[in-house]
């Protein structure tokens, strides 16, 4: 377990796209063809080998940044009850105390907030129209997340009202989102995220929701997924200064790690076109692969990368497959004098989420899957819950690495 390490100042710059002119389109389908062969096609994938960026050591001028993503933060009713104190009030820390440590040390740490804040007065609720009480978010804060995505399939679960109050408790709770936005000039506001002055963009696009929807006057609300959308927002992401364009995406096939679902491909060919960086994933509910790609349309990093969905990082799923998660850690270095990047680092914590009892005041708490190696574990956990974090320890590091060797597991 990593010591906890106190994280620098980041600052948000927010632009406004009232100031940008006429849109270059790029023709996509040219760009396409410069995509290697790493780039998973849909039903397709092939093995590549990872070829390692050529570390840029002449110049001294060399910045470090670390970011760290998870999958979905999910709250299911069991989940909330559990968290219910003598007092009313909820206390959801214990759930990421023992992972800390990995989300506090990145200097940005990000995850997808699949739930809404809407209020007691509307009632708590998991699945299928999840209202979480507030205290979830701060919580979140507490554990390390600098950053949440909110544009997914649950954003509009209790109406713009209920989106719009989510987005308020995560202002309070001093966290930065995007993916779901208070007005128009909030949604044209592009996040560049300035780390020791490596300025990086967070785009989030959700292929859709449950079926609810904004107004036509408020489509701003929500970034439902749009490839000319996604061009003109990495674009604009370039424009206003950013060296590093991260977009991540609420897409995919549930319960299939593999990216399995033609959306899904066409999405990953626009963003990469458009010149993204990095491009993370969420929404099975299930671990997926870690890929690579070439960077095009103006992507900084000559490396890429593409992973496909980093599961639930906490839930009240427990089925095979739906109980891990991933830490997923991107070091990444750039030269300032050569304005060049690339991925110095990639390495991976496989979680697993524990399911106890009250009595022990161990309800739900996300797990390294690598405790299952331990020789001795705390008397809390028993052995059938050590059998099943052992299977997805072997079941995460596999599927991670399906079509790449580079991520190495981080204990
Ligand atoms: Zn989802």
């Amino acid at each position: 377990m990593p010591a906890i390490i106190r994280k620098p100042e980041i600052t948000v710059l927010l632009s406004s796209a009232r100031k940008i002119g006429i849109f270059l389109i790029v023709p996509a389908l040219a760009l396409w063809l410069t995509v290697i062969d790493s780039i998973t096609g849909f039903g397709s994938p092939r093995k590549t080998a990872f070829a390692a960026p050529v570390a840029d050591t002449s110049a001294d001028s060399l910045i470090t940044v670390t970011m760290t993503f998870v999958g979905d933060l999910m709250c299911h009713s069991p989940q909330f009850n559990a968290a219910r104190q003598a007092d009313g009030s909820y206390d959801f820390n214990p759930a990421w105390a023992e992972v800390k440590g990995f989300l506090s040390e990145a200097d940005i740490t990000i995850g997808n907030l699949e739930t809404t804040c809407s209020g007691a007065n509307r009632g708590f609720a998991g699945y299928p129209n999840f209202n979480t009480p507030d205290e979830y978010v701060p919580a979140l804060k507490n554990a390390g997340f600098d950053f949440l995505v909110t544009s997914n399939n649950h954003s509009m679960d209790m109406g713009e009202s209920g989106l719009l109050r989510t987005i308020d408790i995560i202002k309070k709770s001093s966290l930065g989102y995007t993916g779901t936005f208070t007005s128009q000039a909030d949604h044209d506001s592009i996040r560049i995220l300035d780390v020791k002055g490596l300025k990086i963009a967070i785009l989030n696009y959700t292929y859709g929701t449950n079926g609810a929807y904004p107004s036509a006057d408020h489509k701003y609300m929500l970034n439902v997924y749009d490839s000319t959308q996604v061009k003109n927002e990495v674009k604009k992401a370039r424009e206003k200064g950013a060296q590093l364009v991260v977009t991540l995406y609420h897409w995919g096939a549930e319960y299939r790690p593999d990216p399995m679902w033609p959306k899904q491909d066409t999405m990953m060919r626009t963003a990469i076109a458009a010149g993204s960086d990095m491009i993370i994933g969420a929404h099975p509910h299930v671990v997926g692969p870690v890929t690579y790609y070439k960077g095009t349309g103006g992507a900084k990093l000559d490396s890429g990368l593409v992973a496909w969905t980093l599961g639930n990082f906490i839930s009240n799923q427990s089925k095979r497959y739906t109980d891990a998660g991933l830490i997923l850690n991107v070091e990444l270095t750039k030269n300032v004098k050569k304005d060049s990047a690339w991925i110095s680092k990639m390495s991976f914590v496989p979680t697993w989420v524990y399911r106890g009892t009250s009595a022990t005041n161990k309800n739900y708490v996300v797990l390294p899957s690598s405790w299952s190696e331990k020789d001795s574990l705390p008397a809390w956990i028993d052995a059938a819950s050590k059998v099943k974090m052992k299977e997805a320890h072997a079941d995460t590091k596999s599927i991670v690495r399906k079509y790449s060797a580079k991520p190495q597991e981080k204990k």
